[in-house]
């Protein structure tokens, strides 16, 4: 137990849902403090996707690009909560498949099936995950009607009659209990470096960046949950070199926004149901529905006003990939990321949109668009046209909400620059805890996946501190 008044046994860089995981568990054991870049963001379901939660609570205000062809826009949260507190909340374990591949081909150790089940049991009773009672959009329900596998998808939090969602965040769960027990919470903090002294305490070097001034800590323990896209340059940072490290993975996305001006409007900003019959290959699912977005997603501005937005609503395709991207962790550069989509991964795309364009078409749908281009199939139905529209949809919606395995765990040296305990070898007062240490894509939604290996790995860690 450290006394001074900035000396901590545990700090935590990052409020995101793995960084809040972890550092609930260190707080019982020791004096703790988390330090957070972002800002405090409302995070109930009528703040999430609005310009002011986008611009306030994601990286670099929303405009996050992947340099590539074509160019891949990413989301990441940064504030209390991280992209738990800006999310759709939707819930996903990964599939045992996955996990055999990460302990055939990762090597990863400890992670045993029974001991990963019980994780996720633990991190769903966290999260309050459950199935809810919404109705199904007519999208959904044309789908199944033509023979497609609907699946209603579990959330984090509490469904109310009419089907709103008092959503669970990490900043909701955790924020006010750990100040409670008298943790720290600094918000609007960033962590800019650290070494660690001939006693083996990390001097932790942070910004407080209302008053612009630089200020110093100290700690027996350092854990890193600042995200896929941070932790890896921290790392390299702090001197870990190795060839994977910052190759990170994401789930390719593309968007399109369909019209229903007849139909009863969906009941949620996001809707809880995924097509999930083409599952690992492919997954549609809804992103935001939000009239001003779906409005700024259109790409004319002349017959705007014939169109009532909130009648709108948006879909993607995604697929899931082993594509690596890169991040620079070094240099002028640092920081930028690099992002090239795989042949195959565009090929499972676009049949996505085609299914996404044939569902709405049954439904009625009169006009289909994204920001590029629209659809009118009653005025032009040819392949060639839809074909136009699909490869013109992706390079200009190519997304990722999803950016993982940056500093991927296991034990084969190859592959992984962490081993199973999300440790760099002889260093043991450093633990990393975030979606950097996913060994690849877990093919669904990541958080809850991130988290139990969070939950898993911090456990591990105070138990050799015994
Ligand atoms: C729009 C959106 C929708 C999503 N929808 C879903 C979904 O429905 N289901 C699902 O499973 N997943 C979803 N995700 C992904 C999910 O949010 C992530 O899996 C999860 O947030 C990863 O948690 P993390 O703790 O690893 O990192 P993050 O949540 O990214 O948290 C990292 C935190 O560290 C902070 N940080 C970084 N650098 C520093 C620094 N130098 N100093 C201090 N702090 C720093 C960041 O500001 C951030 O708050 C979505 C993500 C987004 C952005």
């Amino acid at each position: 137990m450290v006394n001074k008044l900035n000396s901590y046994d545990y700090v935590v860089i990052g409020s995101g849902p793995c960084g809040m995981v972890s550092g609930n568990l260190l707080s019982k054991k020791g004096k703790t403090i988390i330090i957070e870049e972002g800002p405090k963001v409302e995070d109930r379901e009528r703040d999430i996707y609005t310009y002011k939660q986008i611009s306030n609570g994601y990286v670099g205000g929303g405009i996050n690009v992947a340099i590539g062809y074509p160019p891949v826009l990413l989301s990441e949260g940064k504030c209390i909560g991280g992209g738990s507190a800006v999310n759709s909340s939707l819930h996903h374990r990964a599939p045992t498949h996955v996990w055999h591949k990460w302990r055939e081909l990762f090597n990863l150790k400890g992670f045993d099936e029974e001991f990963v089940e019980n994780s996720y049991k633990e991190i769903e009773n966290i999260f309050s995950t459950k199935k809810g009672n919404i109705k199904a959009s007519i999208f959904y329900e044309t789908a199944e009607l033509i023979g497609e596998k609907v699946t209603r998808i579990p959330r984090w939090g509490n469904e109310d009659s009419n089907g709103r969602l008092d959503r669970w965040t990490a900043r909701k769960i955790f924020y006010q209990k750990l100040i409670d027990n008298g943790t720290k919470i600094l918000h609007l903090t960033k962590f800019l470096s650290a070494e660690r002294d001939k006693n083996n305490i990390w001097n932790i070097h942070l910004k407080d960046l209302q008053n612009k001034k630089i200020f110093k800590i100290f700690s027996a323990n350092l854990i890193l949950g600042m995200g896929s896209g941070k932790t890896p340059i921290a790392l390299r940072n702090l001197g870990l070199k190795h060839p994977q490290l910052g190759k990170f993975e994401i789930h390719p996305s593309a968007r399109v926004s369909c019209y229903f001006p007849k139909a009863e409007k969906s009941q949620s900003i996001v809707e809880p149901f995924q097509i999930t019959g083409h599952f690992p290959y492919l997954m549609i699912g809804s992103s935001a529905t939000r009239s001003e977005l779906s409005e700024s997603f259109y790409p004319y501005k002349n017959n705007i006003d014939e169109i009532d937005f909130s009648y709108v609503q948006n879909f993607y395709a995604m697929a899931p990939s082993n594509k690596k991207g890169k991040i620079v962790l070094k240099g002028i550069f640092k920081g930028l990321k690099f992002y090239f989509l795989d042949s195959r991964a565009k090929f499972h795309l676009k049949e996505g949109m085609n299914l996404i364009i044939k569902i709405a078409k049954k439904a009625n749908s009169p006009l289909i668009y994204h920001t590029g281009m629209t659809l009118d199939l009653n005025k032009n139905n040819s392949p060639k046209h839809i074909d136009d529209f699909i490869e013109s949809c992706i390079k200009k919606t190519l997304s990722s909400v999803h950016v993982m395995s940056s500093a991927a765990i296991g034990e084969n040296r190859k592959f992984c620059p962490l081993n199973s305990y999300g440790k760099i070898p002889g260093i043991d007062n450093l633990l990393i805890v975030d979606q950097s240490t996913l060994p690849s894509c877990p093919t669904v939604n990541p958080q809850a996946t991130s988290c139990v290996i969070s939950l898993i790995n911090t456990k591990r860690f105070l138990n050799e501190k015994q």
